[in-house]
């Protein structure tokens, strides 16, 4: 079987950063994804929160992205995962192309719009239902349509229709927008657009195309048919997590609320050595800025990580007998300790681990403070010793 050292599935924001820092640091990258890298940012038509950068739509951000990450020659596969499956604390990713042992994942499928539900929103999908305005607005020129939702991508989007529309219609099922303040007052006072306060979308009627919208007022529980050509739905996103399921469903890959991932300040899943960046976590803030970031830091966890396993395994778990003295790189006392150990030629054979960067091993073998020096045979820990000087090792 193919075996790679990290494994990121997704070239959106999240996974095209980890690749960078995660070929930065060494790694072998390998990334698979099955639609156009870039991710979500591809839909956008305008991004203006991303630093240094005033305006550039999504497409243009992306393939900037996409070339920055080329530039450190991680390989593109071209693939689609259909699960991951973990055996005896391996990692199988399984695709359409054959299957790859990974000594770390990075998860890192952003999310997708949510639909609606009603009846005609699956029938009428690309004959004038659309979850992109940048892809289909210009299909309506001149036309009355609809946006379904009352958040930034709702508002924003809304107002970007009416370049080709003749008049938007924004679908709120409250009588206030979740948006941003700046962007609700942009909205609001643009002629072409017209919130539709306290409604929710029962019905999407047509022939070929889509002609009208049943709306339901919440509040007085009026029925009234409004005629359009397109409806744009933007409620709001869900993890790409499909492939993920039997993970999920049987408990091992923690999920919160809403199917979102769950990880810890390091970008870790439960599962140890898969990752989770981006979109597609538990998070506060869904933006490419903070997607960027998370797949960094899950890069170098990743990195930490497989440093641990494939060197730190080899030295400390393996072997018949070894000793080892983990200490806190953050410690200028121990890091000097390190340093008195590593010049006596007595202790050459001692194993030195940075028991603050490492600290997933220190966990393994039970380390509860540091510096800590240990006897360990055959991945067993058969002594341990609180030591403050190269001369303490003596009693090991
Ligand atoms: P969102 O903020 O979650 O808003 C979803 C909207 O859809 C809400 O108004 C919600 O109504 C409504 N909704 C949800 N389910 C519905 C249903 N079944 N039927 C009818 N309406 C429904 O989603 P978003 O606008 O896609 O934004 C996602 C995230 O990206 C947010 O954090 C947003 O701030 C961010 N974003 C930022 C920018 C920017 O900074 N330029 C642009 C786009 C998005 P309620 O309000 O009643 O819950």
């Amino acid at each position: 079987m193919e075996k790679r050292e990290l494994v990121i599935i997704g070239a959106g924001p999240a996974g095209l950063t980890a690749a960078i820092y995660g070929r930065r640091s060494g790694l072998d990258v390998l990334i698979l994804e099955k639609g156009i890298p870039g991710g979500q940012i591809n839909t956008t038509d305008e991004i203006e929160n991303w630093p240094g950068v005033q305006h550039a739509s999504g497409q243009e951000l992306g393939d900037m992205f996409r070339k920055h990450a080329e530039k450190f020659k991680p390989e593109f596969r071209d693939s689609e995962v259909q699960g991951i499956e973990i055996k005896d604390g391996k990692k199988i990713v399984i695709t359409d192309k054959g299957s790859i042992e990974a000594a770390a994942v990075l998860l890192a499928t952003g999310a997708s719009f949510r639909k609606q539900g009603c009846p005609g929103e699956a029938e009428f999908t690309g004959r004038g239902v659309s979850y992109c305005a940048v892809c289909d607005g210009a299909f309506f020129e001149d036309q009355e349509v609809a946006v379904i939702g009352g958040g930034n991508t709702a508002v924003e989007e809304g107002v970007y229709l009416t370049q080709f529309a003749s008049k938007v219609y924004i679908i709120h099922r409250r009588d206030s927008f979740r948006a941003d303040k700046i962007a609700v007052e942009r909205a609001l006072g643009d002629p072409k657009v017209q919130p539709i306060w306290d409604s929710v979308v029962e019905e999407i009627r047509g022939t070929e195309m889509v002609e009208t919208l049943l709306l339901k007022n919440v509040k007085t529980g009026e029925l009234s048919e409004l005629p359009v050509s397109g409806v744009f739905v933007f409620i709001g996103n869900e993890p790409n997590v499909g492939f993920l399921k039997p993970l999920i469903d049987s408990g091992v890959l923690k999920t919160a609320r809403g199917g979102w991932i769950k990880v810890n300040d390091r970008m870790e899943t439960s599962i140890e050595g898969v990752f989770a960046a981006g979109d597609l976590i538990e998070k506060y803030l869904r933006q490419v800025v903070t997607a960027t970031g998370d797949g960094a830091t899950a890069a170098m966890a990743a990195y930490a990580y497989i440093s641990e396993q494939v060197h730190l395994e080899g030295k400390l778990l393996e072997p018949e007998e070894v000793s080892a003295v983990f200490y806190s790189s953050v410690d200028q006392a121990q890091v000097r300790l390190a340093g008195e150990i590593e010049a006596v030629p007595q202790w050459n054979r001692v194993v030195l681990v940075d028991g603050y960067k490492n600290s997933r091993m220190a966990e393994k073998l039970q380390v509860q403070s540091l510096p800590c020096a240990l006897k360990i045979k055959k991945g067993t820990v058969t002594k341990r010793l609180e030591i403050s000087s190269a001369t303490d090792l003596q009693g090991l």
